[in-house]
């Protein structure tokens, strides 16, 4: 059986055929118009367009935001105008087939969990470090969603009490402690310390600022100033990950997302704060920690799979 799968991301959408063994069969990408009715037109032409060569059941579309538990309605989504939006059932009448829609952390943990890091467990939680951060969780070998659809946003647990303003509304998030925007906070503050900052502080000055690829550049270099703010950045992420295992107990988490290509730098931090805060340590199994398998892939894939999925479990 063949999936369309449809990751729509800030600047681009992407789309695939992809079978059930999670193989790509054929791609396509187009910019993200910001526009909703011109996007809602990219998307159907795009379903269109990857049709063509060959029989398809379902199509999977994965984007940012709240979707309902029914996999059909957008609550709310932070970068399209998109409220309340019954966009399954615009897309089902344009597009003729059957169309599911999810949260596009979910989709990516989903595409790991079947195809990827996480494919040899049943329990497990994926977070994508980028811009924000992404949740997905895995129990029982299911998707967890939540009863209104909208859990596992794992980036909006609260990490510091009357900590830094977070986009949802409230204070503390880890999103704020352990995203790619954190690490270039902490970057730079970690330049305005001088010492082992002085890198961080040339690069800020010869480039007008700090950004991932300066950032990320110091890290594959081995930059001291650089690697402490992984580090700072990593234990953030460690010790939410033990207030996870508290509710969760996955035997594994997966992190994704650009800043998930710093690989064991990242994970030596995560894992020792994580062990740090791990309620009852010593007397409990401990899960690993692992990088994400498929990268810029998982989106697409995932959201093709949970389409298979979804269109198995209603036939
Ligand atoms: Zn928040």
């Amino acid at each position: 059986m063949h999936a369309i799968g449809i990751d729509i991301g800030g600047t681009k959408i992407a789309g695939a055929v992809v079978d059930d063994l999670g193989a790509i069969v054929r791609s396509a990408r187009v910019p993200t118009p910001t526009d909703a009715s011109a996007l809602e037109d990219a998307v159907v032409a795009m379903i269109g367009e990857l049709s063509d060569s060959g029989p398809v059941d379902a199509v999977g579309v994965a984007a940012a935001g709240f979707i309902d538990a029914a996999q059909s309605t957008v609550y709310y989504a932070p970068n399209i105008d998109w409220r309340n939006e019954p966009l399954r059932e615009k897309l089902e009448r344009r597009a003729g087939r059957p169309v599911v829609i999810e949260n596009d952390a979910n989709a990516a943990g989903w595409a790991e969990f079947r195809f990827g890091a996480g494919r040899l467990v049943s329990d497990m939680v994926m977070l994508t470090i980028g811009t924000g951060v992404g949740g997905a969780v895995v129990s029982n070998d299911r998707l967890f969603r939540g009863g209104f659809g909208i859990g596992a946003e794992l980036g909006h647990l609260r990490l510091v009490p009357d900590g830094l303003a977070c986009g949802c509304g409230r204070r503390g998030c880890l999103e704020q402690y352990g995203s790619g925007r954190a690490l270039l906070r902490i970057a730079g503050e970690i330049a305005d310390g001088g010492g082992i900052g002085e890198a961080l502080a040339t690069a800020r000055s010869e480039r007008g600022g700090l950004d991932g690829h300066v950032v990320g550049a110091l890290i594959g270099s081995g930059d001291p100033g650089a690697m402490a703010a992984l580090e700072r950045l990593g234990r953030w992420l460690g010790e939410a990950a033990a207030s996870m295992s508290a509710v969760l107990d996955p035997q594994r988490f997966v992190f994704g997302g650009g800043v998930s290509v710093a690989g064991e730098a990242l994970l030596e931090p995560i894992r020792a704060a994580y062990l740090e805060h791990l309620p009852a340590r010593g007397y409990r199994p401990e899960p690993d920690f692992v990088i994400a398998e498929l990268v810029n892939d998982a989106g697409v894939v995932g959201a093709a799979d949970l389409a298979r999925v979804w269109v198995e479990e209603h036939a």
